[in-house]
């Protein structure tokens, strides 16, 4: 009888199980949710492009019946990492000068190698790369500014990546434009055929202060408000921009931007290093989202960001790899979280400064409230998309394990990534690219160095 009944509870029970597409577990699910819930043995559930429940894993698989399911019990699971700042198609340039003063580089390589070499196929096979090695590090969002943007929407569309996509307005001729007007009006009709993507956020996004006028900036604040998409653009990076600000408007470069209303609106701002206490307040005030870049940062020597004090502040800060051409050189985010953590560190003297914690956070959650994204992604949460990783934790530089997070930041590699989702779609299985040609993309960025590399006569 007792029998009998627990069949038919069973029965029951599995006749209510609420479908679902997929279940993914893992040892451990890194939620990033309000307290920073860390499950062992956890699981998730998702429908469509959204995740239904985050739990421990006896009761997701009570609740729910999948189509498809995935058990990683050698890994953790975690929010897909946003990559806050970079410029995906550059990654045909990928080490073509390196230690270089940044005039140098710029004017003797990459200018003349971009009027030589950036087409709208260059800036697919670029791209294609770019979201390659990504997924392949744990990133599944990406902030991206460079020319062809409407190319690289394109590409990172037909990849499944999620991407926030700016034309670069800049006050010369570049490969696929010959004035910031022609560009804001370039912008304006890829806002507009992207606007509603699931996938891609357009945005307007002009280089910086010291690249464009101040009609230029206002023309670009005012589209980007008029259809309530984001303004990208780097601020304060170097010495130089702040020095010349000085000179010329008797301002910071924040003080500057603010001054002519860039600000008002939402806005990512990349880098932010050379800033001082009312600049910072300046950005708290207009709700700015920061977008830090260690690597290139400390490789272009540019300095390093007040990002202890800013966070002290509430400033949205995200992570950014910026590059991959010369300031950086790959798109490896779990390198940045790492950096981030270390630079501060080693800056203020002070090892407790920007804990493991905060610097997984400014990848995930506080990165996507710096792009203005926190309703959607950087978390495990039901309701938001189904945007996640897996990491293994099985490895010689992931064993033993006493705290999930801090071995995240300080231990795992990128090449530990093992799957990755976008918007509940798997694109990497156990490390194969599922919507990416590994093979045919690899020979054909091949191709691509064997022309850059006759174009600008590499020493
Ligand atoms: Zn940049």
């Amino acid at each position: 009888m007792l029998r009998l009944s627990i069949s038919l509870l069973l029965l029951v029970s599995a006749a209510w199980a609420e479908p679902v597409d997929w279940i993914l577990s893992a040892r451990y699910v890194v939620t990033m949710d309000a307290s920073r819930t860390v499950l062992s043995g956890g699981a998730v559930a998702i429908r469509g492009d959204r995740i239904v429940a985050v739990g421990p894993r006896a009761d997701i698989d009570r609740r729910f019946q999948a189509k498809q399911r995935l058990d990683r019990p050698e890994s953790l699971m975690a929010p897909g990492l946003i990559n806050a700042h970079t410029h995906a198609p550059m990654s045909l340039f990928r080490g073509l000068a390196d230690d270089l003063a940044l005039q140098d580089w710029l004017t003797r390589y990459i200018f003349p190698a971009e009027a030589r070499n950036v087409t709208p196929e260059f800036v697919r096979w670029g791209t294609r790369l770019a979201c390659l090695e990504m997924l392949l590090s744990g990133t599944t969002t990406f902030v991206d500014m460079y020319y062809f943007e409407d190319v690289v929407a394109e590409t990172a569309r037909e990849a499944g990546m999620r991407a926030v996509v700016g034309e670069t307005v800049i006050g010369f001729p570049v490969p696929d434009s010959k004035t910031p007007a022609e560009t804001l009006k370039f912008t304006e009709g890829f806002i507009q055929k992207y606007r509603n993507d699931s996938l891609i956020v357009p945005a307007v996004a002009p280089h910086a202060l010291y690249t464009n006028s101040e009609e230029t900036l206002r023309a670009a604040r005012a589209l980007a408000n008029r259809y309530s998409v984001p303004l990208v653009i780097h601020v304060a990076e170097t010495k130089t921009e702040r020095d010349e600000a000085l000179a010329k408007f008797k301002k910071t470069p924040v003080a500057a931007l603010d001054s002519m209303g860039v600000f008002e609106g939402r806005t990512v701002a990349a880098h932010v290093v050379w800033v001082d206490e009312a600049d910072r307040e300046i950005l708290k005030t207009r709700g700015v989202g920061v977008a830090h870049c260690p690597s290139s940062n400390m490789k272009l020597a540019s300095g390093v960001a007040p990002v202890t004090s800013m966070l002290a502040l509430g400033l949205a800060v995200g992570l950014g790899t910026d590059g991959p051409a010369g300031s950086n050189n790959d798109f490896d985010l779990l390198e940045e979280i790492d950096l981030a953590a270390k630079l501060q560190k080693v800056t203020t003297g002070d090892p407790r400064a920007l804990n493991a914690t905060q610097a997984l956070e400014m990848a995930t959650i506080l990165g996507a409230r710096a792009i203005g994204m926190e309703k959607e992604i950087g978390s495990l949460e039901p309701g938001k998309r189904a945007d996640l990783i897996t990491i293994r934790v099985d490895r010689p530089n992931a064993v033993p394990l006493y705290n999930v997070i801090s071995q995240m930041v300080y231990a795992l590699k990128s090449a530990d990534v093992r799957d990755a989702m976008v918007n509940g779609r798997l694109l990497l299985r156990d490390r194969q690219p599922l919507t990416l040609d590994q093979a045919q993309i690899l020979a054909r960025a091949a191709g691509f160095g064997a022309q850059v590399r006759d174009s600008v006569k590499v020493q």
